[in-house]
């Protein structure tokens, strides 16, 4: 009997990834995260955080496996352990609710959406009332919302719903927006708002992040180069599934969001020559890694890196995790 020959090994297909800069963590969620570790260490486990610290599940499990206690209210925090608010921000309510509790907090919140809390209550002083661009029911919008008394910030989240907009005073309005939106629906919003209320004021663009502007301009630099676009993300983190919009819009019809490697649909990926991956704000770069090494055993992968600006912001941890005891 002949012994038929080995089968040679199959030569992997040629795919080029291209990978966009930046991605991933923002100096927001970086510190959010560095705030939960860092309390942990402080005071011992259990630390409660009210609501995911940040949009992605690998971010929360790795950090309750460390201790971290997930709530969405605070009456579900015992009076006598230390409670972190998400880097979403929080309702003017929660602080002062733990405050009369004599609990122990740190407010993870992004300093640029203190910012955004901070411009909605000074116009609000100044007698204006509030037009926020966001979307309803994302933890931001309920917390810079909830930084004015209600009825004092009216929600758009597009176009047609700048036509029903009543305020109090056409003449004494004034908007802001979620950090995580999309800049060129919003740049839309803005002018329609513009249009229909002259008088309204706001800030010199929008109150968009750098980091979720610089995620934008970095998927729109590969969008046309590209057979299919992965976002890394989670289904509920804002500034992900904008990538995914930003990818389609700007010309790649098929722009997925994956949560990690384990989620690609590979046979909706037959065929193609190039992939562009790119990760939301809260993905951690494991994940990244992660969808590399899983292109890799499939493909004969040629990485390109496609950086469309450098990141430099950090922002520090409150002063009570940097003192000692
Ligand atoms: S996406 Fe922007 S606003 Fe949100 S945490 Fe990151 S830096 Fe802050």
């Amino acid at each position: 009997m002949i012994t038929p020959p080995p089968l040679a090994p199959q030569a992997k297909p040629p795919l080029t990834l291209y990978l966009a800069a930046p991605r991933g963590f923002c100096a927001g969620v970086d510190r959010a995260v560095q705030i939960v570790e860092l309390a942990l260490e402080k005071w011992g486990a259990p630390v409660f955080v009210r609501h995911e610290i940040v949009h992605n599940r690998f971010v929360v499990d790795g950090l309750r496996a460390k201790g971290a206690v997930f709530v969405e209210e605070l009456d579900e925090v015992p009076d006598d352990r230390p409670v972190i608010f998400s880097a979403h921000g929080v309702p003017k309510s929660v602080p002062a609710e733990a405050r009369r509790r004599e609990m122990i907090y740190v407010d993870a919140t992004c300093p640029l959406v203190s910012k955004v809390h901070v411009e909605a209550e000074r116009h609000h002083e100044a007698g204006l009332q509030m037009v926020m661009i966001g979307h309803a029911g994302h933890p931001e919008v309920l917390g810079t919302m909830g930084q004015l008394p209600p009825g004092e910030v009216i929600l758009v989240e597009t176009v047609e719903d700048v036509a029903t907009v009543v305020p109090r005073d056409p003449a004494r309005l004034a908007w802001v927006t979620q950090t995580t939106l999309s800049v060129d629906d919003t740049a839309q919003v803005v002018e329609a708002l513009k249009a229909r209320f002259p008088a309204i004021v706001g800030p010199a663009k929008d109150d968009i992040c750098y980091a979720t502007t610089n995620r934008q301009a970095a998927v729109k630099a590969i969008a046309s180069q590209i057979d299919a676009l992965l976002v890394i993300g989670a289904p509920n983190s804002s500034n992900s599934r904008r990538l995914v919009e930003v990818g389609r819009a700007a010309g790649c019809d098929y722009a997925q969001l994956v949560m990690r490697a384990a989620d690609i649909d590979w046979r909706a990926l037959d065929g193609v020559r190039t992939v562009g991956v790119t990760a939301g704000a809260s993905a951690p770069e494991v994940l990244v890694d992660e969808v590399i090494a899983a292109f890799r055993d499939r493909y004969d992968v040629t990485l390109e890196l496609v950086e469309t600006a450098r990141e430099r912001v950090e922002f520090k941890v409150p002063r009570v995790l940097r003192e000692p005891g």
